[in-house]
């Protein structure tokens, strides 16, 4: 009774024509922003997360403290819960799912494949079963990734570019969500949108991820390894700022639609949706490091080696028009600005506060 209590007043709407939103991961990284800016404009949010050790649990539950500091619910459970998953849609009529729990990271998939099929895979259709038979039927808006598009060298990246050679099982599984989102789509009537997040960084961000162990490193006078793609130079990727992430996915779950549950069959079908969220500017990894090193006021000891085969592609880099016209996407945080805040975030985080080490 009383986590029933907890979960229908964490998810209880406080505007008109809000909505009530079933965020999982929302322990994670990106999960926890999109829950906060949910609540702050006054949606209902209850958070689902299996608080998994891939990376350090402790940060996980910090964000979950930070979440409940401001009246959200984060119920501890796993995605393949069916009867979990169940019983939170019995207790909230959820008119949205903000999808965002999954295995991240495409290294760790070299050692741990099945971890990418449990989450990615089979807890993805646990979820997309439970929204079938969930009354009402929620839009679902879900985390794929730029990482579909693999080694192409066709840049910036349209949403049609998707390689069919993926260059990790983390891709692979992404793909795969994508034509399973589709499968529920158009036989079951849910309302889908996939959004292809590219490396996405910002505070309370991911200790895998490498601007945040460069950060540590650089702190530590550790050396940090920066890998030299073959035959194109350095690495370079489209980081994008969380903030502008987050505006991506509320601009999505406004812009969802509705499940008609009828698979287009007698109410009209449903909206399947695939966007791009990255920046449209890539930087180089070793420029990620100047950056840093400015703001930390220390010199990085880089140790430069070719990149292993391992599952990381050279560039990424988002075409955005599609989800600039339907969505209202516009990105405006460039790595300096949004790497400083990151920078704040960490030393204050991590206790270094009276280093005065940013500018
Ligand atoms: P994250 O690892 O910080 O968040 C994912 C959360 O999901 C974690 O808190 C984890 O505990 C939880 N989780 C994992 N498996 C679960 C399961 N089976 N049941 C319940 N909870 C589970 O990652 P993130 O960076 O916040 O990524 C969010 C989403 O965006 C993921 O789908 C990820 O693949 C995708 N994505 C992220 C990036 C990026 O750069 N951060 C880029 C592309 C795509």
């Amino acid at each position: 009774i009383q986590w029933e209590n907890q979960v229908r007043n964490s998810g209880h709407i406080h505007r008109s024509s809000g909505m009530s939103v079933l965020v999982t991961g929302a322990a994670g990284f990106v999960g926890s922003h999109v829950s906060l800016a949910l609540k702050k404009r006054g949606d209902g949010v209850v958070g689902l997360d299996n608080f998994n050790n891939y990376y350090d649990p402790s940060l996980k539950k910090a964000r979950n403290l930070l979440l409940n500091s401001h009246r959200i619910f984060v119920v501890e459970g796993d995605l393949n819960d069916a009867k979990l998953l169940a019983k939170l849609f019995d207790a909230v009529a959820f008119t949205h799912v903000m999808h965002l729990a999954a295995q991240a990271g495409v290294r760790y998939a070299m050692e741990n494949p099945n971890s990418y099929v449990q989450s990615n895979i089979a807890g993805l259709v646990t979820l997309l079963e439970a929204c079938k038979s969930a009354n009402p039927q929620p839009a679902v808006v879900w985390a794929s990734s730029s990482s579909v598009y693999g080694l192409n060298e066709k840049i910036p990246f349209s949403e049609a570019d998707w390689t069919d050679q993926p260059a990790s099982l983390y891709a692979a599984t992404k793909k795969a969500g994508e034509e399973i989102t589709h499968t529920y789509n158009h036989i079951y009537g849910l309302s889908i949108t996939g959004l292809r997040f590219f490396t996405v960084y910002g505070p309370w961000g991911r200790p895998d991820m490498a601007y945040f162990s460069f950060t540590r490193n650089i702190l530590q006078g550790k050396p940090i390894t920066i890998f030299r793609g073959k035959n194109q130079g350095d690495l370079a990727r489209d980081f994008t700022y969380i903030d502008d992430i987050v505006k991506g996915c509320l601009g999505s779950l406004d812009t969802s639609g509705t499940s008609t549950g009828s698979g287009g069959k007698k109410r009209g079908p449903a909206p399947y949706r695939i966007f791009n969220l990255g920046n449209t500017s890539p930087v180089r990894v070793t420029e990620l490091v100047n950056i840093l090193e400015r703001h930390l006021k220390l010199k990085a000891k880089r140790n430069i080696v070719d990149m292993p085969g391992n599952g990381d592609v050279p560039f990424t880099h988002a075409n955005i028009s599609l989800a600039e016209k339907e969505l209202g996407f516009e990105p405006i945080t460039d790595l300096q600005t949004g790497l400083n805040k990151f920078v704040r975030w960490y030393l204050s985080y991590y206790g270094y506060n009276n280093r005065n080490a940013v500018e």
